[in-house]
């Protein structure tokens, strides 16, 4: 057997169960989208991500400086899918010989650039020669115990909602890979290289107690949707022709696909927030939204675990999907 048969998830799921800890203070470890240890009174936030050239990237569409900027982007988004503050990184880069030295030079100043922004600073990391790029980076943050937020949480009855539009960085990606000259088009191209990660309104959902379970969107609405459904030991369902499109989705998203619908279910790479909360919590949702000027969608709802994820599209169909998104190795 190989690693196609049991794919990324499966892969994780194994390691999780050899995985034994009894240590009080680890609150979470492997199943979300950081790990969190009591510290004090707060909380210490750790997440990692890996970027790899030829699978997560490309040099001939993406350039160093992005690239640096995203790097420090995708970890920032977990922390934000906790509502907590991002605070130091360590980066490890491994390189091939023949790579320019302005390549390090760009990538350093996007990361730079990305870290003085969310205010974080870089404390360290490690450099190895390498047949292909290859960027590691771990963040540090923190929280409060009370406020953050898990993938697990989720009540039956409650409200599923998305901020921001879906598909438009997996869209921007196609573009991106056909090499198309389209005009036009550039914002959707931007979402998939500069994306920005919502540590905002993730800070701001917590310190509310607006939700009760959340989650980045990063490997796809219905991947991502259904983590935080196993977490919660939950189903949902998902109204299709709720789901928020931006208007360049619509009007590019003819080009690649018959179907309006499938980059912004199963795409990557938009770093929105999903989250669950009860019905009572609404008025205050839309509030927040307006006041932080992201649009925050409701999607769906939470239903038992017996029902899974379910999706009604525009027909009034009742369907579970038999493919959620992309999954290394798969
Ligand atoms: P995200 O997409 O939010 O980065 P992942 O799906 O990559 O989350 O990871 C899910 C969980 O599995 C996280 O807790 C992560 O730390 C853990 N994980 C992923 N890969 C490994 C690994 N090789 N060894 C141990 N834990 C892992
Ligand atoms: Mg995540």
């Amino acid at each position: 057997m190989d690693l196609r048969e049991i794919g990324e998830f499966g892969i994780i799921n194994r390691i999780r169960k050899w995985t034994t800890s009894s240590d009080p203070a680890l609150l979470q470890g492997i199943g979300d989208d950081v790990a969190v240890i009591k510290m004090g009174a707060k909380v210490l936030l750790i997440t990692t991500d890996i970027l790899i050239e030829g699978v997560h990237f490309d040099r001939s569409w993406i350039d160093p400086y992005p690239l640096g900027r995203k790097a420090l982007a995708v970890n920032l988004s977990d922390i934000a899918s906790m509502g907590g503050v991002p605070k130091y990184f360590l980066i490890s880069i491994g390189l091939p010989k023949n790579l320019h030295i302005s390549f390090i030079s760009s990538f350093y100043r996007g990361l730079k650039t990305e870290a003085n922004q969310f205010r974080v600073e870089l404390i360290g990391g490690d450099t190895s020669l390498a047949p292909k790029i290859v960027i590691n980076l771990c963040l540090l943050g923190e929280g409060i115990r009370r406020d953050l937020l898990f993938r697990k949480g989720a009540k039956v009855g409650e409200d599923l909602f998305v901020s921001g539009t879906l598909g438009d960085a997996a869209l921007g990606l196609r573009i991106l890979q056909e090499k198309k000259k389209m005009n036009g088009a550039e914002r959707l191209i931007k979402k998939q290289i500069s994306p920005q990660p919502k540590i905002e309104l993730g800070q701001a959902i917590a310190k509310r107690h607006l939700a009760t379970a959340m989650i980045d969107v990063s490997d796809g609405l219905l991947i991502d949707t259904s983590h935080l459904l196993e977490e919660s030991g939950v189903g949902a369902r998902i109204w299709e022709d709720r789901i928020p499109l931006s208007r360049l989705y619509r009007k590019w998203i003819h080009f690649f696909s018959k179907e309006a619908f499938p980059f912004a279910l199963s795409g990557g790479e938009d770093y929105e927030l999903l989250f669950t909360a009860p019905s009572e919590m609404r008025k205050r949702i839309a509030s927040l939204a307006r006041s932080l000027k992201i649009p925050i969608t409701r999607i769906g709802e939470i239903l038992p675990k017996k029902d899974g994820l379910r999706i009604i599209n525009r027909d009034g169909k009742d369907y579970s999907p038999s493919r959620l998104g992309f999954e290394h190795f798969r």
